[in-house]
């Protein structure tokens, strides 16, 4: 009987892309794959540290493995097994903690664990873009690692910590991995890294990289993942244009308040912001636009959370993604005095993710009566869903196969919890 290897993962697309070609790894070496600890010969949790809530949560999944009786090997890697690797091994004496830089390495350290041979978990040979073309995944989507690692400090962060200094991966070894995965048989990309809009392989830019990749004579769409907004150049503004990238950009604003901007050290000001939102609108007024906005951070005046509300009144964004502001230690912004307090921050974000509510039910309203690209990537007895290219949930009541695109003709809207789901028809 096959070994069996368990998988969760928190965090970002990067997390995803890695857990996805690990994945795949040990179903070539001849593993059962499968989500969740139970009945594992192996788990692995790939852990986030962004926030305290991901430490507590990627804790949480350790704990509640060892608690439901995992008794096999535990492997705890990602951002958290970098920012607290000795607590980590003080508290599970038997887990391998395995830090970012050592993961891709993984399946080798298990096969050498079954093996009986003693290998520390820091000194497999690894390496950030050492991860095959996953051909079998947990997700529709094919994640595409172009790059790892930041050089901005902005300074509420600890990813430059956990994950490096910038570094981007070679160009050739990016086009073959999309045109292997196309090959797989996935019907989209997701351009996936910590900071993307810095890639830098000698001398290629990010737009560069693009150009090459809608230039692969192949059938795939292009999803770019998250973005900071600071460095776009006009070939990347034409580029969007392309067919095979879909219109939708995950571009982080963090505060509608040039004060606030200014104190985290962002690359951008609100004002270059809004021109960037305002060009991709007049490219297409449906543009989908979604952020990540943090709320009470160190000195955040009533004044300097206003604009973010105002923000996203006058962006309209598609999907905002709210964080209360988390203090990591070893970032500049933990030595910040004047700190907003926990109850005055579950206010703010409280009504932050209302107005993030109203916006993004106004702006998915918008495309009722029209027609969308439907992927597939979830059946259920009586429904099947997936995302268009604006990247909005969208519902068809009736079954369809997984991993196709269909033409949708939208209805309505229904609300799930606070996901208002586009609902629609064949046509
Ligand atoms: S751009 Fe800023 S927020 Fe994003 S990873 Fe780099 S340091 Fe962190």
């Amino acid at each position: 009987m096959n070994r069996k290897v368990g998988f969760k993962t928190l965090g970002c697309r990067l997390n995803q892309f890695e857990t996805d070609a690990l994945a795949s790894k040990f179903v070539g070496l001849g593993y059962d794959v499968v989500e969740g600890s139970q009945g594992t010969d192996v788990f692995i949790v790939n852990t986030c540290t962004v926030t305290n809530q991901s430490d507590q949560k990627s804790r949480y999944v350790v704990n509640n493995a060892l608690n439901h009786g995992h008794s096999g090997m535990l492997i705890i890697t990602g951002c958290m097994a970098n920012h607290h690797k000795e607590k980590l091994e003080q508290r599970y004496p038997n887990a391998y903690v395995v830090g970012n830089e050592q993961k891709s390495a993984i399946p080798q350290l298990v096969e050498a664990h079954f093996n009986k041979e003693i290998v520390p978990s820091n000194q497999n040979s690894g390496g950030v873009f050492s991860y095959a073309p996953a051909a079998e995944t947990f997700h529709t989507r094919s994640m595409i690692k172009i790059q790892d690692g930041c050089d901005n400090y902005c300074t509420f962060c600890i990813i430059p910590k956990v994950r490096g200094r910038a570094v981007s991966r070679p160009v050739n070894e990016i086009l073959d991995n999309i045109r292997q995965v196309v090959g797989f048989g996935y019907k989209e990309v997701v351009i996936t890294g910590v900071n993307i809009s810095r890639y830098n392989h000698n001398g290629v830019s990010f737009s560069g990289l693009l150009k090459q990749i809608v230039d692969i004579d192949l059938d795939f769409r292009i999803r770019i993942s998250s973005i900071e907004p600071d460095s776009f150049d006009e070939q990347f503004f034409e580029l969007l244009k392309h067919p095979k990238i879909t219109p939708h950009l995950h571009l982080c604003l963090q505060s509608g308040s040039e004060s606030v901007l200014l104190k985290m050290r962002r690359m951008y000001t609100y004002k270059l912001y809004k021109r960037v939102v305002a060009r991709l609108r007049e490219m297409d007024p449906l543009f989908n636009v979604t952020t990540d906005i943090i709320v009470g951070f160190p000195e955040e005046s009533e004044t300097d959370f206003q604009q973010s509300l105002d923000a996203i009144k006058e962006l309209q964004f598609g999907h905002v993604h709210t964080f209360k502001y988390s203090k990591r230690e070893d970032t500049r912004a933990a030595r910040m005095t004047n700190v907003v307090p926990g109850k005055e921050k579950t206010r703010r974000s409280e009504l932050l993710r209302k107005e993030a509510f109203d916006a993004k039910l106004n702006y998915r309203q918008q495309f009722v009566g029209k027609q969308q690209q439907v992927l597939i990537d979830t059946i259920k007895e009586n429904y099947s869903k997936g995302y268009g290219e604006y990247y909005i949930p969208v519902k068809v009541m009736q079954g369809l196969e997984k991993n196709h695109l269909y033409t949708v003709r939208i209805n309505g809207i229904e609300i799930e919890g606070d996901e208002p789901c586009l609902i629609g028809e064949l046509l």
